[in-house]
């Protein structure tokens, strides 16, 4: 019988296998035409929790089903919740694919999916090495509860539910996220936080009709000239976010804190060049890191308005529609 080292060591072809088959179900919470695909990703778990002899409960309600999984509790040892989701992002636009989402691909030592990094991925490593230990040393040294929700992408609704009216039942000891990241690769990471979100959509509507610009150019208010500068009137010209009182709560970060960040091996060109950019443009007064991982931010997500095919079309369009975020920090 090998140890659990060498059998992780060894299996990396089938956990593969196990990922990709995961993967294959185009789980995308926020599109309706996707829920029986959501059931389809909430049995796989099922299955795979149920054939290492967990005990799998499945939450039903408003929403995406939660899969909640138990090992077989015993009292003289801590309880570790692991959490995750199986629900990913839409996909599109799909024309920007080198491969199909759904089509997972191995390229390079690297399974290309959508959700394959996010979070599919770091939730199958952590059932693949409880899997692992029993079946290696038959036995776990923690009892494991797994909360693995749909609705990640879009909100946690019914897991927020859930926690209101049952948090005891998953009472733990310790809580294990597990949709981060790694540093980078052999670079494993504990995230010790994740920045928040407030998420708006907001829609303009101007003449009750599309008009031409020709026309009417000049003397009637374009919705998509409107919505523009309100959006960009939320962001000041170095990089912060204009909105009042945004900072107010904000809690800065230590000196300590910025030293850490500043000792990563965090290579700027490296990153620019892998994003295929120049630079990057944000909060003065802040390294990179600083700002994707401490400070506030704002963008927007999502723009329609007017014509978007091919060549020109002179219309004022009667409606503009604008999505977007800000990320929060404690
Ligand atoms: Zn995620």
């Amino acid at each position: 019988m090998p140890t659990f080292e060498e059998y992780v060591g060894s299996s990396h072809d089938r956990f593969d296998e196990v990922l990709i088959d995961f993967l294959k179900i185009p789980s995308v919470s926020a599109a309706s035409e996707h829920a029986g695909d959501m059931e389809a990703a909430a049995a796989w778990l099922q299955t795979f929790f149920e054939e290492i002899g967990f005990t799998v409960e499945i939450v039903r309600g408003e929403g995406h089903p939660i899969v909640i999984a138990r090992s077989p509790k015993k009292d003289d040892r801590p309880t570790v919740l692991v959490y995750g989701h199986y629900d990913v992002q839409p996909p599109e636009p799909l024309e920007l694919w080198t491969s199909p989402p759904f089509d997972p691909q191995v390229r390079d030592g690297a399974v290309y999916a959508r959700g394959a990094c996010d979070n599919k991925g770091q939730i199958l490593t952590h059932m693949l090495s409880v899997r692992s230990m029993l079946e290696t040393e038959g036995d776990l040294p923690v009892n494991v509860i797994f909360v693995v929700e749909g609705e990640e992408e879009i909100g946690s609704h019914l897991l927020e539910k859930y926690l209101d009216e049952h948090a005891g039942e998953l009472a733990c000891d310790y809580v294990v996220v597990s949709d981060s990241a790694q540093f980078g690769p052999g670079q494993p990471a504990i995230t010790c936080g994740l920045r928040g979100i407030a998420y708006f959509e907001l829609r303009l509507r101007g003449a009750k009709r599309d008009l031409h610009s020709g026309t009417f150019g000049g003397g009637v208010t374009n919705p998509a000239n409107v919505l523009v500068e309100m959006l960009a009137s939320m962001r000041n010209p170095d990089g912060s976010v204009a909105v009042p009182g945004f900072y107010d709560d904000v809690i800065p970060l230590l000196d300590e804190e910025r030293k850490q960040f500043a000792s990563l091996p965090f290579d700027e060109q490296a990153y620019f060049a892998e994003l295929d950019v120049n630079g990057a443009t944000g909060e003065e007064g802040y390294t990179i890191l600083e700002r994707r991982w401490a400070r506030p931010s704002y963008d927007v997500n999502g723009l329609d308005s007017g014509y978007q095919g091919e060549g020109a079309k002179t219309v004022i369009p009667n409606t503009a529609v604008a999505k977007f975020s800000f990320r929060l920090v404690p």
